[in-house]
């Protein structure tokens, strides 16, 4: 399998005036050509963040990358200057947000987003442009698109605007996609007939997926696999299979509670009682230990080396480390 992210030891602070938060503390996984891999957890867990430094779209300041790698196609994008940066974003990276609308300029038609990345990023004729919109626009599900291609977003429907953004995001042949949150604001219907489209469009190019989420169900329909965060890390990834049967981070379980079957596919995340700890002064032990039933003296201390559970399945608890029983209880 082809890797093309390596995501090594990130760390990412913001200053505020309340302090220093370390909103990712120390995220580490790889993403293979084609795989969609999901990332989920709470509001605040650091997923959104992770994605935005690997987009290079951390605002230095408030914000700082003070360690790791983002290696893409054998590049660390985190030592790339801001004028190259620019050149990867839209063109091999692309990323797509929650709200269709405020991605699209109203001011502008359908046409003109399509083909303003093509026609910045590969010098091609105006005609050439307009043919690849029109294909974008067929691949997405939209008919008569050279009529539409004069509209501008107002005149279509949020699921018609979200399919739109994707189009856009996907006019450049992008070997990475990350869509934060992208059905969010949708319907329930519309919502599965974008996450069809996705899985289609993957098939169809290849692009690799980072989807980030709070949302199981999406997560059910189309990842392979899951990246849990808590306050920062990842606690738990593996094969989507391997997480929703054979959960076994305390905090995994509890968010999974909700959603017994993956064909459920309504629920969202269940909160699970007490809150993340402030990250302005994370805990040196595990993060979840406050809210864990299973929490050891050991938790507390000293932060879990993490534990091969198969190839593809780590989780970092001390339950699965064997040595935890002697150290300290
Ligand atoms: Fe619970 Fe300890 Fe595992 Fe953290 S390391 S999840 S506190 S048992
Ligand atoms: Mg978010």
């Amino acid at each position: 399998e082809e890797k093309i992210l390596q995501v090594e030891d990130l760390q990412v602070t913001f200053t505020t005036f309340g302090g220093v938060v370390q909103a990712v503390r120390g995220v580490t996984f790889d993403l293979h050509k084609g795989e969609t891999l999901a990332i989920v957890g709470e509001s605040g867990c650091g997923k959104s963040v992770t994605s935005n430094a690997i987009m290079g779209l951390i605002p230095q300041p408030p914000g700082k990358i003070t360690n790791g790698k983002v290696v893409f196609k054998g590049k660390d994008l985190t030592s790339f200057k801001k004028s190259d940066l620019r050149k990867i974003q839209g063109l091999d990276v692309s990323m797509i947000f929650q709200d269709p609308m405020t991605a699209l300029n109203p001011t502008m038609t359908i046409g003109e987003q399509l083909t303003e990345g093509l026609r910045t990023h590969h010098k091609i004729s105006r005609v050439e442009a307009k043919t690849k919109a029109i294909e974008m626009l067929l691949l997405v599900g939209i008919s008569n698109p050279s009529e539409r291609l004069n509209q501008y977003p107002h005149q279509f429907s949020g699921g018609m605007r979200q399919r739109i953004v994707i189009a856009i995001a996907l006019i450049c042949e992008p070997t990475l996609l990350i869509a934060d949150e992208p059905t969010t604001a949708l319907d329930v219907t519309i919502q599965a007939q974008i996450l069809e489209l996705f899985e289609e469009i993957q098939k169809k190019t290849g692009v690799s997926i980072i989807l980030i989420t709070h949302d199981l169900g999406v997560v059910a329909k189309i990842a392979d696999r899951i990246a849990v965060m808590y306050a920062g890390k990842i606690i738990e990834i593996g094969t989507k299979r391997e997480i929703f049967y054979e959960p076994t981070h305390p905090y995994t379980k509890g968010l999974l509670n909700s959603v017994p079957r993956l064909d459920l596919v309504e629920e969202e995340l269940e909160p699970i009682e007490g809150t993340p700890p402030d990250l302005f002064a994370p805990p040196a032990g595990c993060a979840f230990t406050a809210r864990c039933p299973y929490a050891m003296e050991v938790c507390n201390l000293v932060y879990p080396v993490a534990t091969s559970l198969s190839e593809k399945h780590k989780v970092d608890c001390w339950l699965q480390d064997e040595r935890a029983k002697g150290l300290f209880n």
